[in-house]
């Protein structure tokens, strides 16, 4: 890509503030990224005109996808019935849940509430779709609730399914060695204390990743590097093993990112089991199972942290709007269109954020491109007409290699690196000011987000 390639700005830059790409071009690296907090929108171009309809909506899942679809929805429609439903009241910020278990930032920090973005006009009933019907264009709650709909979008997330693990179950993580990032705030928090214990013992740490699709894939690889450091800094990298299983015998499904990262690992001597599948736990032993094609390894580790398999949630899973068959028709995830997500066989329904059965984009950036792009889609459906809207499967993560560096690490569905500061932020690149965008710039830009304002 070359610097007269499209403007395109990642999460991290919100397109409405007055941090746009050309100005970000136009600062220096360092002190750019330390300006990225977005401030007051000023809007360049002047918003189209409401379309006035009397459709209702159905928004299932107030996360990420589902709060900044509300918004937009809100923000363009005139007249619409917009419902969101989800029994969460918390909203949880989960790119700061690595922070968390790092020490370097509290749970709060982490946690709001969805009320504080729920759009004026906007109903949200706090129950939970037990059930998708399609065909008869209606969501059963977990109430025994019924809403019919005209548009439905689905934003459930994933399920982390932890019982897949023998032995393992969520009251474990902070005790004996065993963290989990992934679970949730407070479980970020108790991660934390256990991998701060494991530093200043050292120790075997084990850590790696699913077989299923995932979200935040670099996670994994953040927290292995973060506690390498985190070894180093207290004197007993000498006194400790690392290891990370992969489940195939890539490190990232982009063969560049992979190999950068095998490097990195070969670097600071983290070892790798590769076509390592984690399938069991012994807490009390501290021993963790894997399938490897050899048949199983036993591993004993001091400190863990346990990735999940995932899969849709189960209401979508055990739903008409899962794939019906191929990769994707196993966990369950929704059978969309790549470049629109609008459902392949119900064309009133649109899956996003991290259910939706696509090749990539299980992260809150490639949120941030989805969706525009389904509700563009959405909305020419009510007015009869087409939308020219895609989503190229973009997807970043700011992978924390170091306290202090990140490399952003930002691709689509073809495998192509897709960098949102070409000249300024070199992809691949261990920097500091990735580091300042993860640590502080993405998540003001993250809430811009939901309240649809980038
Ligand atoms: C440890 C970690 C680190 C990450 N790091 C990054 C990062 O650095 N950069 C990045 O861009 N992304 C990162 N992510 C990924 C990002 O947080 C997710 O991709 C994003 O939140 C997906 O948004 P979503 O709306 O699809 O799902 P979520 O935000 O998870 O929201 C799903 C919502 O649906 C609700 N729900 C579930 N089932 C139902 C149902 N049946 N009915 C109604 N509601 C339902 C849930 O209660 C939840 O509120 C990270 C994630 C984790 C866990």
């Amino acid at each position: 890509m070359t610097n007269e390639a499209p403007p395109r700005d990642g999460l991290i830059a919100g397109l409405d503030s007055p941090l746009s790409r050309r100005r970000m071009l136009a600062l220096s690296g360092a002190g750019a990224a330390t300006l990225m907090v977005p401030s007051a929108p000023a809007r360049a171009v002047e918003a189209p005109p409401k379309v006035a309809t009397k459709a209702h909506i159905v928004i299932a899942g107030a996360g990420a996808a589902g709060l900044a679809a509300a918004a937009r929805l809100a923000e363009r429609l005139d007249g619409a019935t917009i419902t969101v439903i989800d029994r969460r009241k918390e909203h949880y910020y989960q790119p700061g849940f690595t922070l968390v278990a790092a020490g370097l930032k509290p749970q709060g920090y982490v946690v709001s509430t969805t009320a504080d973005y729920l759009p004026r006009g906007v109903t949200l009933i706090e129950e939970q779709v037990a059930e998708f019907d399609p065909v008869a264009n209606k969501v059963v709650t977990d109430q025994g609730r019924a809403i019919r709909y005209d548009f439905l979008m689905v934003a459930t997330g994933l399920h982390l399914d932890y019982a897949a693990i023998e032995g393992m179950n969520t009251d474990l993580i902070g005790k004996d060695g065993l963290g989990s990032v992934y679970a949730g705030p407070a479980a970020a928090v108790v991660t934390w204390k256990e991998m701060a214990r494991f530093a200043e013992t050292g120790g075997v740490g084990l850590f790696g990743r699913p077989a299923t699709e995932m979200k935040c894939a670099g996670a994994p690889l953040k927290y292995t590097f973060i506690t390498d450091d985190y070894l180093r800094r207290h004197g007993m990298r000498g006194k400790s093993e690392l290891v990370y299983t992969a489940q195939n015998k890539g490190l990232f499904s982009v063969p560049i990112v992979s190999e950068k990262v095998r490097m990195l690992f070969r670097d600071r001597q983290v070892k790798v089991a590769y076509d390592h599948v984690m399938t069991a736990i012994d807490p009390g032993r501290k021993i963790a199972t894997y399938k490897t094609p050899t048949g199983t390894a036993e591993f004993k580790y001091d400190f863990i942290n346990v990735v999940p398999p995932m899969r849709a949630p189960a209401a979508v899973r055990n739903s008409p709007l899962r794939w019906q068959e191929g990769v994707w028709a196993g966990d369950g995830w929704m059978e969309v269109e790549k470049p629109t997500l609008r459902h392949k066989r119900f064309p009133n329904v649109f899956g996003i954020g991290d259910v939706a059965g696509v090749p990539k984009g299980k992260t809150a950036a490639s949120v941030k491109w989805q969706v525009p792009v389904a509700v563009d889609h959405l909305i020419a459906g009510i007015q009869g007409t087409t939308s020219a809207s895609v989503y190229d499967g973009y997807t970043s993560c700011p992978l924390i290699t170091r306290l202090g560096r990140a490399m952003l690490v930002e691709f689509d569905y073809e495998d192509n690196l897709v960098p949102s500061f070409p000249g300024v932020i070199a992809p691949l690149e261990e920097l500091w000011v990735t580091w300042v965008m993860k640590t502080m710039a993405l998540k003001p830009t993250y809430v811009s987000m939901l309240r649809g304002q980038a």
